[in-house]
């Protein structure tokens, strides 16, 4: 979609709900200025300069009462988020007065936009591709500096243009073949399939070297689920406090999670972790001895890491056995905390621990040993981000789920060739492989798929 349709004007309060100093009233829409001249005492919107901001007043045309007094943005299109005409009234007057301001736009011409239109005009108008409308969304729900910085590099269309890249590579191995087809005179049949088995390889392994990110990618955006473990008193709130008090981490309750399963997030060192049953580390007094291994068994099952935390200075009983056990197959930090104690237990003494298991010794009350466990929580983490070149990271399920399917389509046409099918055969698998890329940009797209993508976003984007 490249040429810029005509829709009618729509408005929504942009800004985030609550009480801030400034909240904006956005349209988009060829009707924008006009629907904003009818409420607005002040310069004539219509012969301002585009991209100005212009002092002025809201009033109700009906009844010649003053709203508030606001600054208003002029934008014209093209050169605009939707590459339509936009408008952005700055208001500070709270709440109440920012919806009356909206209430008269929809009055005087305007309609309330749906989640996400903004968006979804910028992409229909062919401003944005939907890799980029994706990261508009991480954006807005980005919980760390990293995450903000992946959908940035995204926004700025890196994803866009290396789906492209290898969309064309695939075009140009597919002219091939047809100028085989259509002269088979000219005997090089063998060559085209050479040349469209290589390409079908290297087209693969960048779809592979993507689809690697996909995890990293999935927990930049929604946290990297921890479960910090271990039976009663071996310090694991006492551990998690120094994790937290260093950082003046926030942690914030998500909005949306059940009541028995208890998720916070909390920032270490720009790692958003997405702690796991926090409620069983907080409860340090009286409900202690309920918090159990059972417990702890419901909060491994979601984890990407858990942080197992034991006791030193004592003797290992049947529940830290069991918690090991019960950890083995995960990717799992053995911390021996109490060290400021004489030790009973040792990292060599302890059967359960397996040689690649990452064993720190620390003391919670002593503060030793906690920035090594942020190192290594920050390592884990950044695993997955750093082998990758291309400076792309693939974060939505959408995207990863079309990789995979474009990856199938090259495999079929790698066994298709091996098998010795016929090329105009092959020719098809290469072709759905270059759709399925298709979809991920946008370039190829359903409808249906776009509204559904598009209403996941948040009223006013
Ligand atoms: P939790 O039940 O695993 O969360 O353990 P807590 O963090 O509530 O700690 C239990 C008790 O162990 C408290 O009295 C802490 O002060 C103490 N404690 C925690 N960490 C250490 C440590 O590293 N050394 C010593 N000596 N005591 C600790
Ligand atoms: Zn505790």
């Amino acid at each position: 979609p490249s040429a810029v349709t005509e829709y009618d004007t729509i408005a929504a309060i942009s800004t985030p709900p609550g009480e801030g100093a400034i909240s904006i009233v956005r349209m988009s829409g060829d009707q924008a200025v006009e629907v904003a001249k009818k409420v607005f005492k002040g310069r004539d919107l219509s012969k301002v300069q585009s991209h100005t901001i212009n002092y002025g007043h809201i009033i109700d045309p009906s009844n010649g009462q003053l709203v508030d007094e606001v600054m208003v943005s002029v934008m014209r299109a093209p050169k605009t988020f939707t590459r339509e005409d936009i408008i952005e009234i700055n208001t500070h007057g709270g709440i109440v007065a920012t919806n009356k301001v909206l209430q008269l736009l929809l009055g005087y011409g305007a309609r309330m936009a749906e989640p996400g239109e903004f968006t979804k005009r910028a992409f229909l108008n062919g401003r944005i591709d939907l890799t980029q409308a994706e990261s508009v969304m991480d954006l807005i729900r980005a919980k760390t500096d990293k995450a903000m910085q992946v959908a940035v590099n995204q926004l700025d269309g890196n994803l866009h243009h290396l789906i492209s890249n290898l969309r064309q590579e695939i075009l140009d191995s597919l002219a091939q073949v047809e100028v085989n087809i259509d002269y088979p005179e000219y005997d090089t049949d063998q060559m085209t399939t050479k040349m469209l088995l290589e390409k079908a390889k290297t087209v693969g392994k960048s779809i592979d070297s993507l689809l690697k990110t996909a995890d990293s990618g999935e927990i930049l955006q929604h946290g990297l689920a921890t479960a910090i473990v271990g039976k009663p008193n071996v310090g694991k709130s006492s551990l998690l406090n120094r994790l937290l008090d260093e950082d003046k981490a926030i942690v914030t309750d998500v909005a949306g999670t059940t009541r028995d399963v208890v998720e916070q997030y909390v920032n270490i060192d720009g790692v958003p972790l997405k702690l796991i049953d926090t409620a069983g580390i907080r409860d340090t007094q009286d409900k202690v001895e309920k918090i159990g291994v059972e417990r702890s068994r419901q909060a491994l099952k979601g984890a990407d890491l858990v942080i197992v935390v034991l006791d030193s200075s004592r003797e290992l009983e049947e529940d830290d056995k069991e918690l090991l056990d019960a950890t083995n197959d995960k990717k799992r930090i053995i911390i021996f905390n109490k060290n400021d104690l004489i030790p009973v237990i040792s990292p060599e003494s302890v059967v359960q621990l397996k040689p690649d298991d990452t064993i720190l010794k620390t003391s919670a009350i002593k503060n030793d040993g906690i920035e090594t466990i942020k190192q290594t929580i920050s390592k884990i983490f950044n695993a997955g981000i750093e082998d990758n070149s291309n400076n792309v990271i693939i974060t939505s399920a959408r995207q990863a789920g079309l990789l995979r399917k474009a990856k199938n389509s090259l495999n079929d046409v790698i066994s298709g060739i091996q098998a010795g099918m016929p090329i105009d055969l092959v020719q098809i698998d290469m072709t759905a492989c270059w759709d399925t890329l298709g979809e991920i940009t946008g370039e190829s797209y359903q409808d249906e798929l776009i509204t559904q993508l598009f209403s996941q976003f948040c009223l006013g984007k």
